[in-house]
């Protein structure tokens, strides 16, 4: 079936679709971007990742589009036409394609930021087999640029992480700088030391993740300790436990850092119920 998406103000099939070959993020990576799940139809957490979207435009100084407060009504419509019951809503948000390429932005006043939604099937999304078998994870050199707080497409690093964890039998990279743990490719990372969750604390260093936010909440709520501050890889392999959270993973079970198990190599006990809570507390407050 082919998928109807929203490129401009438009609601098209997937392959009328069309953005410059000018446009910014095409030729620098000069975009942002947000991933909402939907899980029964409904999106999780869309206030969150709206004003993160907002965030990040500032933060660039790229125009906010004439269509930022429909977003909510855009994402709504695309998941209908789409028939989505569980999925993805992708969103981009480009600096928008001058006619040519040059270093210097564009003018705001004639340039119109290029704005992108589409969505995702996922049928099942809540029950990924790997919530059960767990995660394991390699650890590599975080060599990304310094302001990962904002969400740009400048995903290449990620990218070849991802890949580096595939080619070494793992499912995802957990990156290091200066001997801490940032973040997963795609993921805030966390451990688990009996009541403890310990995950890096906010900075430009990491993307300040909407289901971080969300997870953390819950497992104060449920009595359990956080720490926000810096661990290494040797006190991860250490842990009773570990996890990564993302809008799509939720909370997904880390069973193997590096080579060696964490505990007894199965996903932990605190990790399955971090998982339920965040996605029973998601549902019942999904738009
Ligand atoms: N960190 C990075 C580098 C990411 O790319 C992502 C999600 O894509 C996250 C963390 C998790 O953020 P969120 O929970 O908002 O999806």
């Amino acid at each position: 079936m082919t998928r109807t998406v929203f490129v401009n103000g438009e609601y098209l099939p997937e392959d009328e679709a069309k953005v410059s070959i000018f446009d910014r993020a095409f030729l620098m990576a000069d975009g942002v971007y947000e991933v909402t799940s939907v899980l029964g139809g409904k999106l999780i957490d869309f206030a969150g990742h709206a004003k993160r979207l907002e965030r990040s435009l500032n933060e660039l100084d790229i125009k906010k589009p004439a269509v930022f407060d429909d977003l909510l009504e855009i994402h709504r419509e695309l998941v209908r036409v789409n028939g989505i019951e569980d999925g993805l809503v992708y969103l981009q948000i480009t600096r928008g394609a001058p006619g040519d390429r040059d270093f210097v932005f564009p003018d705001p006043e004639t340039t119109e930021p290029t704005v992108v939604l589409f969505t995702q099937n996922k049928p099942g999304l809540a029950d990924s087999p790997a919530a059960k078998t767990g995660m394991k994870i390699i650890s590599i050199e975080d060599v990304r640029w310094g302001r990962r707080d904002i969400k740009t497409v400048q995903l290449l690093y990620p990218s070849m992480g991802k890949m580096m964890a595939k080619k070494a039998g793992a499912d995802d990279a957990w990156m290091v700088q200066d001997g801490h743990v940032t973040e997963g490719t795609s993921n805030n990372a966390y451990i688990i030391k009996g009541n403890t969750i310990i995950t890096r604390a906010l900075s430009n260093d990491i993307l300040h993740g909407i289901t971080r936010a969300a997870v953390l909440r819950f497992a104060r709520e449920a009595q359990m300790q956080v720490e926000e501050r810096n661990f290494t890889i040797d006190e991860a392999k250490e842990a009773d436990e570990a996890f990564i959270t993302s809008a799509s993973a939720f909370v997904m079970p880390v069973i193997e850092i590096d080579g060696v198990n964490l505990g007894d190599g199965t996903p932990g006990a605190r990790t399955a119920r971090l998982r339920e809570i965040y996605l029973e507390e998601s549902r019942k407050a999904a738009v």
